[in-house]
């Protein structure tokens, strides 16, 4: 089964997001239909030894000539030195603006090529083939893209809407169980956004979805893109509502940045799932949703498999992780900002968090 979906609105080109099986050898002819006959596929070297071959035959036998770009996988990827090594190697093969890109990876590939996109000639068409839960729920859909400097990470990047994106649900066979598990937090995270039938679904029937099971993959997926593309298409730059999209991620972001972004030690997508769990307990003693909510977010958040609390919470410094929210590109005006919920579902921006009630809640979660 193979289900499109239309992201549009704003001030982008509309483009489709096509979830399914088998899509890797549907990736030719898509690409033919777009480029000039020619095209670079950016991608880094774990998925260019799983799947790379694949996707080069499939261009080659729809006659679109490829030449495979490979970066280091991982984070530190996302570069200035890997993007000016990228745009280097796409210059000296000739690609001109007619000609396509293919971001062939998880949200490391997706954000570098497609900022090397955005920049290229004043910018070129790229496709999203996402490798990773992650990117196929996330950051291949919304046309977000960036790298990192030391001072911090997404700092430097662009608005740049890829033509198509191809979500192939059997490469996500080749991923790694906790990489599987990472992406699930952002699955659930558009369930608490905005959807509880959904999250319903992904608490019982459709838990499977978290160990691989590709139908409930199949569903979880579709239905993540569908509730990203809804609030992008009314919110491209984050003005307001895309803000939501946020949910856990500002406590998540400052646990991951007094780690240091160690990856062994927790991925992004465990950060959020604990600052999902987080942001609903907040909501709760501000009593502004139900405690019962909040303790099924955790048990749910628990059952996937993923940090509901901050491990060796006295390691943390209340102060440092207050201050590290606050410094967070989210935070507006000096006061911060945080994604609270009503309930389940019912997910809402607060622009106004008292700084104090943080410091305080941060240190009930055993801050130090
Ligand atoms: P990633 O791209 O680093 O991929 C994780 C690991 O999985 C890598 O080692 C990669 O080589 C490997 N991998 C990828 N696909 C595989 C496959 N099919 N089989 C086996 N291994 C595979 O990480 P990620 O979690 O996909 O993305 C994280 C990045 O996404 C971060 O940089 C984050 O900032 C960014 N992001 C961007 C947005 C956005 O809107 N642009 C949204 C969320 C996250």
């Amino acid at each position: 089964m193979t289900t499109t979906i239309e992201v549009s609105g704003g001030n982008f080109r509309p483009y489709e997001v096509i979830v399914g099986r088998g899509l890797l050898a549907q990736l030719g002819p898509r690409v033919a239909a777009l480029a000039r006959g020619r095209t670079v596929v950016i991608t880094d070297e774990t998925v260019a030894t799983l799947h790379g071959p694949a996707v080069l035959a499939s261009l080659a036998a729809a006659g679109v000539k490829a030449r495979l770009l490979t970066v280091p996988p991982g984070e530190g990827s996302k570069s200035f030195a890997e993007l000016e090594r990228l745009i280097d190697r796409m210059l000296a093969i000739g690609l001109d603006r007619k000609d396509v890109i293919v971001a062939l990876g998880g949200g490391v590939v997706g954000d570098l090529a497609g900022l090397a996109a955005a920049l290229y000639m004043r910018g070129i068409d790229f496709v999203q083939v996402p490798t990773t839960l992650l990117a196929q729920v996330d950051s291949s859909v919304g046309g977000k893209t960036a790298i990192d400097t030391p001072r911090g990470k997404n700092l430097v990047g662009a608005f740049h809407q890829p033509r198509l994106v191809l979500a192939d649900i059997d490469v996500l066979a080749t991923l790694p169980e906790r990489q599987l598990r990472s992406g699930w937090a952002e699955v659930l995270k558009h369930g608490m956004i905005c959807d509880v039938a959904f999250f319903d679904w992904l608490a019982g029937e459709g838990a499977v979805g978290s160990k691989g099971e590709p139908e409930a993959l199949h569903r979880a997926v579709v239905r993540s893109v569908e509730i990203k593309s809804a609030i992008v298409g009314e919110d491209e730059k984050e003005a307001g509502r895309r803000a939501l999209l946020n949910l856990g991620h500002t406590f998540g972001h400052a646990i991951e940045a007094e780690l240091g972004f160690d990856e062994d030690v927790l991925t992004h997508g465990e950060a959020v799932a604990l600052g999902c769990a987080m942001a609903f307990r907040f909501s709760a003693v501000r009593g502004l949703c139900a405690a019962a909510d909040s303790e099924r977010v955790e048990a749910v958040i628990a059952d996937a498999g993923l940090p509901t609390r901050l491990e060796h919470a006295g390691a943390f410094s209340a102060d440092r992780l207050r201050a590290r929210m606050a410094s967070d590109k989210k935070a507006e005006g000096g006061r911060l900002t945080l994604i609270l919920a009503r309930a389940i579902g019912d997910a809402c921006v607060d622009k106004a968090v008292d700084r104090a009630a943080v410091h305080e809640f941060l240190k009930t979660e055993g801050a130090a």
